[in-house]
């Protein structure tokens, strides 16, 4: 598995800093930001979803060489793109980090993302570990949560019961699981346990606290 390597911090003042005055006084703070992380089927997406419904989020749009699921729409889950594509963002340093996952590319748009914090909003990224490294290793002050199943047992049986995933790529996500459970601790500022979903919210909510989003200035 590949990675790109963050080779120095990028200075955005503390995300969760000092006051932030571009253009007005009342620009009080940069938001914040925030990623979640854990095996695929663990819930992310699901818990995700429903974290946005008790706390404003900007949630970024990855890139990916991935194709589209049935139901996915370019520009909504995705931006699905081809790999000549991925690799001229990649080198024109579009990307906040990027990973290869079972055999596809995956990154983040740089420019949204930073945009978003400078305005005030939370910024929510919902990516796979190596990329969640790659941030907390560039942005220090970023938030790290990694969601973690109540056991390997039913990470499978959620990975399968999606229902979206081929069976030879589900033998790949289970494989990539094992290793991400073992770094998991070492490597994220925090581990929620995702038993149940509104479980798993009210302790993200609480490792959150308040928003600082521009509507609550
Ligand atoms: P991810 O985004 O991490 O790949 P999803 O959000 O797509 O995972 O969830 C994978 C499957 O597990 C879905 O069918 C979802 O409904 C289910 N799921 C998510 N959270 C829970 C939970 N706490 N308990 C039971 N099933 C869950
Ligand atoms: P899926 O193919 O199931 O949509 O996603 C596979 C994995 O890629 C998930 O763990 C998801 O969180 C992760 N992912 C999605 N977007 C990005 C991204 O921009 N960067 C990285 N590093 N991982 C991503």
């Amino acid at each position: 598995m590949a990675s790109q390597t963050a080779d120095e911090s990028e200075d955005l003042g503390s995300v969760n800093g000092p006051p932030f005055s571009k253009n007005s006084p009342d620009r009080a703070a940069l938001g914040r930001l925030i990623v979640v992380s854990g095996p695929s089927g663990v819930g992310k997406s699901t818990v995700v979803g429903a974290l946005a419904e008790r706390h404003p989020f900007f949630f970024s749009i990855s890139v990916t060489t991935r194709m589209a699921r049935p139901g996915e729409t370019d520009g909504v889950e995705y931006h699905f793109v081809e790999l000549e594509e991925f690799v001229r963002m990649r080198d024109a340093g579009m990307l906040l980090e990027w990973a290869e996952y079972s055999g596809n590319l995956y990154g983040t748009p740089r420019a949204p993302v930073l945009e978003r914090i400078a305005d005030g909003d939370d910024v929510l990224l919902d990516i796979e570990v190596l990329g969640a490294v790659q941030v907390k290793t560039s942005f220090p002050a970023a938030l790290t949560v990694f969601l973690a199943p109540p056991t390997p047992e039913e990470l499978e049986r959620r990975l399968r019961s999606r229902g979206d995933t081929s069976p030879a790529d589900v033998e790949r996500r289970l494989e990539i699981a094992r290793w991400q459970l073992e770094v998991a601790e070492e490597q994220f500022d925090h581990l929620v346990v995702n038993d149940s979903v509104e479980a798993a919210v009210e302790r993200i909510l609480r490792i959150l606290g308040p928003p600082s989003t521009k509507a609550d200035r």
